[in-house]
């Protein structure tokens, strides 16, 4: 695979543009970097651009398969060059610091999904949420000098997890009546 954004671009037959190829380089150079963060590092390099630029190329490339966006519930899209590997992530509830992991076993073994319902599947985007090292240090520091922990803050976080983005407990929930 060709390293040089305008190559890349070039063998998609991707209009090169000087945009474009920022906002590539930024992303590649930042994995899981925000929409927010590729503006202002591509303002460093190449000067003005409206943040609605650099949806437009983030768009084009993810379109392309050059990028993947990432969008983890109750946080900003996340955008990485990593693609084509079916990697996960792990997300911390607290900071939210994003790193990746590969998959549990073997290559691709989420793609084998116990029941396929006849779909051809060629992706599984799983996220793994948790605390980071550093805010379980940190929690384990204050929880040693606070009195017991409160109880509803985390269950509030657990409700969090409930998003359009779960997976489907019990498949009788889709069937038609
Ligand atoms: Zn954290
Ligand atoms: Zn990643």
């Amino acid at each position: 695979m060709a390293t040089d954004p305008a190559d890349l671009l070039r063998q998609r037959g991707i209009q090169i543009t000087a945009q474009r190829l920022a906002v590539l380089r930024a992303v590649a150079g930042q994995p899981h970097i925000t929409a927010d963060e590729v503006a202002e590092v591509v303002r460093a390099h190449i000067g003005a651009i409206s943040l609605q630029s650099v949806y437009d190329a983030l768009g084009v490339l993810v379109a392309e398969g050059l990028i993947r966006r990432i969008q983890p519930s109750g946080s900003a899209a996340r955008f990485e060059d990593r693609v084509g590997d079916n990697h996960h992530h792990l997300i911390c509830r607290i900071c939210g610091r994003l790193v990746d992991i590969d998959c549990a076993v073997g290559s691709t073994p989420c793609l084998t999904a116990a029941d396929d319902m006849g779909y051809e599947i060629d992706e599984a985007e799983i996220a793994y949420w948790g605390r980071c090292p550093d805010c379980l240090a940190q929690s384990r520091a204050s929880s040693r000098a606070d009195p017991p922990t409160r109880r509803r803050r985390s269950q509030r976080r657990i409700a969090r997890t409930e998003g359009p983005n779960d997976p489907v407990r019990d498949g009788k929930e889709n069937l038609p009546e």
